[in-house]
């Protein structure tokens, strides 16, 4: 039923000799740099820049933005080969621009807002980052306290937000703020374009975090922005919040099959060679069954995958299916993962192997994208009303 087409197969094929030339090379400098201490377990900006022009080389650029702003316009599906094969690397990489905000502008942009945020973005020349998240909570954004007041013809911003990822390249956030508390989730909660450099818009610190990543705290104090930075209709900003999370939940359902592949990969090598007691690993029934569950793990995850975005691209409604996703996902890849880890021994546990980046990156894909606790109330509370 998921057969992939020709096309598909092809740039499958060319991503995944992308990450052999490209990133696999670069994994192990990073890795190697920080375990003498010399340098961020993350790609530097140079480094970033080489990957993006080597991408654009290679045509793995606006792979799913649209062909009128020179992308390939690729559905939701085509996406899933490409970002499997990324999901081999334990260093995440993207190819510009990123996914989830590409179809949030994409489904709500006015005109004028196209031609200064949407195009740029799509052919990879502006960066973005979006602000959801907040102090006193991120897990249930309907409850958000930043507020957006109508001020002077245009809107006034007021709060904190927290966790904020890319900020660091990002030319413009979207900032996601209450109009009207009394509706909130249900027609009150608005999507505005900021740009860094707005008065009134201060990044307060720069927040390390495991796995290499780095987020970023934000306060908007009286930032006033024009009616134009309004992104789509007034307390409508939730729905189209909800498809750029639904995009990033389906993209991390590939990029854990990808993870875990590798990890499986790299066990199945290895078992053969490693002898314990006289016998290679590979002939003992732990192993072995480690092996068959994380075969059988990543199939039916990549049968999720494919189905989350089919109904993404029939633009049906499958939230439930990607919160199923998102969790069965995310534990998959930490199981198979720490499986291969423990079968390398001590050598499992060295910072020069992947593994423990691999393992601390799925970590936090447990909770950004929402918490798993957060994902299985809703499958939960889906199950109860009898509607699977
Ligand atoms: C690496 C990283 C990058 C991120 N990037 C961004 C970004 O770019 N933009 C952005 O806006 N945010 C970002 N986030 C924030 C992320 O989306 C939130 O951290 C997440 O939604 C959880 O919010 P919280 O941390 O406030 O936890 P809370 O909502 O306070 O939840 C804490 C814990 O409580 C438990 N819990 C919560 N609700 C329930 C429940 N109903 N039932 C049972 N248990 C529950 C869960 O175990 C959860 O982990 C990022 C986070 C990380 C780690």
């Amino acid at each position: 039923m998921y057969e992939l087409t020709q096309e598909d197969r092809m740039l499958k094929d060319l991503v995944a000799r992308f990450v052999n030339d490209e990133l696999m090379p670069l994994e192990q400098k990073i890795l190697a740099r920080d375990a003498a201490g010399e340098g961020p377990l993350s790609f530097v900006r140079e480094e970033l820049e080489h990957l993006d022009a080597r991408a654009k080389e290679l045509g793995l650029w606006g792979l799913d933005a649209p062909a009128e702003f020179g992308g390939s316009d690729l559905p939701v599906t085509s996406m899933i080969g490409v970002n499997e094969e990324l999901g081999r690397c334990s260093l995440i990489y993207r190819f510009p621009p990123d996914s989830p905000n590409l179809h949030m502008l994409m489904k709500v942009c006015s005109e004028e807002q196209k031609a200064e945020y949407l195009a740029p973005y799509a052919r990879g020349e502006k960066r973005s980052a979006i602000a959801i998240s907040e102090p006193g909570g991120g897990g249930d954004p309907a409850s958000m306290r930043a507020r957006a007041q109508r001020a002077r013809g245009g809107w006034l911003i007021n709060g904190r937000k927290i966790w904020v990822s890319g900020l660091d390249r990002a030319d413009f956030v979207i900032v996601m703020a209450v109009t009207d508390p009394e509706k909130r989730a249900r027609g009150g909660i608005s999507a505005f374009l900021v740009d860094k450099g707005t008065p009134g818009f201060t990044i307060l610190r720069r927040i390390p975090m495991i796995g290499g990543r780095t987020t970023f705290e934000l306060a908007f104090d009286d930032c006033w922005v024009p009616e134009s930075k309004l992104l789509g209709q007034e307390g409508n900003g939730y729905g189209p919040m909800q498809l750029r999370l639904s995009t990033r939940r389906v993209q991390i359902g590939a990029i854990c099959v990808g993870r875990a592949k590798r990890a499986l990969d790299m066990l199945v090598e290895w078992a053969p060679q490693r002898k314990t007691f006289g016998v290679p690993l590979s002939e003992r029934q732990a192993i072995q069954w480690w092996m068959a569950d994380a075969a059988t793990k990543i199939h039916a995850t990549r049968l999720m995958t494919y189905d989350a975005a089919e109904k993404v691209t029939r633009g049906e409604e499958a939230r439930t299916e990607i919160s199923m996703l998102k969790v069965f996902a995310t534990e998959m890849a930490t199981e198979i993962v720490d499986h291969a880890q423990q079968a390398f021994g001590a050598m499992g546990m060295t910072r020069e192997m992947p593994f423990h980046l691999m393992a601390a990156q799925l970590r936090v894909m447990r909770i950004y994208e929402g918490p798993t606790e957060v994902h299985r109330m809703l499958v939960a509370r889906h199950v109860l009303q009898r509607r699977f």
